[in-house]
């Protein structure tokens, strides 16, 4: 079942001699439970393409569908919405509110729902996270490798259709990078979430179901890991 469609993602930056085509005409689509690396040298497009799946940042044309919804389409209201219930953004730099807890980091996006965390489900990721000795400590009293786990559980907290992480662990030694892989990936297999990561690390992306490389705005490669084509 295709979860994720991307359709002639153009996008520009600046005008005149400024100008850069980051993204030209790129359309490919991810089925539900996929687990998809994108790679390409510096520069190529893959944080833009992230940014425009993820509807944080505007295509100069094309659309994203996300379970059916045409992302682009919607309001800026609703679009917010949209993307609290059904899109997890994991970043290089964790992007955790300072003043908050770790509680209060995990479960902001159902906070600004107005929702109730599901206790049980707080309560297993935490423990499969190493965070429930830190639950009231503020991130500045955590590890890098902490913080990213907070950062990846409110990603997760609410189930969403796709999780999409740029570099998330560009910041990370080694044993840290493949605890937070597994993480993801367990995740990705229990509740077949999909599940698209941007790398530079080789490691990584031979983990991945799917490689699709960027090079120059364009895909240049888009290959299945032998053995693992989904059979849905
Ligand atoms: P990657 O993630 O593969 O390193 P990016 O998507 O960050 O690539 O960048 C693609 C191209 O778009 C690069 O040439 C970059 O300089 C340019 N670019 C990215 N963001 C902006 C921006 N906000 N304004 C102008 N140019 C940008
Ligand atoms: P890591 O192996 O993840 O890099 P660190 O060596 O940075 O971990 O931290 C080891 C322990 O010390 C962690 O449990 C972390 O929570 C705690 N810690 C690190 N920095 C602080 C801080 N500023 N205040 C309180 N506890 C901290």
């Amino acid at each position: 079942m295709e979860v994720l469609r991307v359709e002639n993602l153009c996008k520009t930056y600046g005008l005149g001699d400024t100008r850069v085509d980051a993204l030209r005409n790129v359309s490919f689509s991810v089925d539900k439970g996929e687990f998809v690396a994108i790679i390409g040298p510096s520069g190529s497009g893959k944080s833009t393409l992230l940014h425009i799946l993820g509807g944080v940042d505007r295509p100069s044309s094309g659309q994203v569908v996300i379970d059916g919804t045409p992302i682009y389409d919607l309001n800026e209201t609703k679009m917010a919405i949209f993307r609290r219930r059904q899109i997890g953004l994991i970043y290089q730099f964790y992007n955790l509110l300072p003043v908050l807890n770790v509680r209060e980091n995990l479960t902001l996006p159902l906070l600004l729902d107005g929702q109730k965390p599901d206790e049980k489900y707080l309560n297993e990721l935490t423990r499969v996270l190493g965070l429930k000795e830190r639950m009231n400590h503020l991130p500045n009293q955590l590890s890098g490798g902490q913080q990213q786990r907070v950062s990846i559980g409110r990603a997760l907290i609410n189930h969403p259709a796709l999780v999409l992480a740029d570099e998330p662990t560009g910041n990370l030694d080694s044993k840290n990078s493949a605890e937070i892989v597994e993480l993801l990936k367990e995740s990705n297999r229990q509740y077949h979430q999909t599940l698209i990561i941007i790398t530079h690390d080789e490691r990584i992306a031979l983990q991945a179901d799917r490689v699709i490389s960027i090079e120059d705005g364009r895909i240049s490669g888009d290959q299945w890991q032998t053995g693992r084509q989904s059979q849905a």
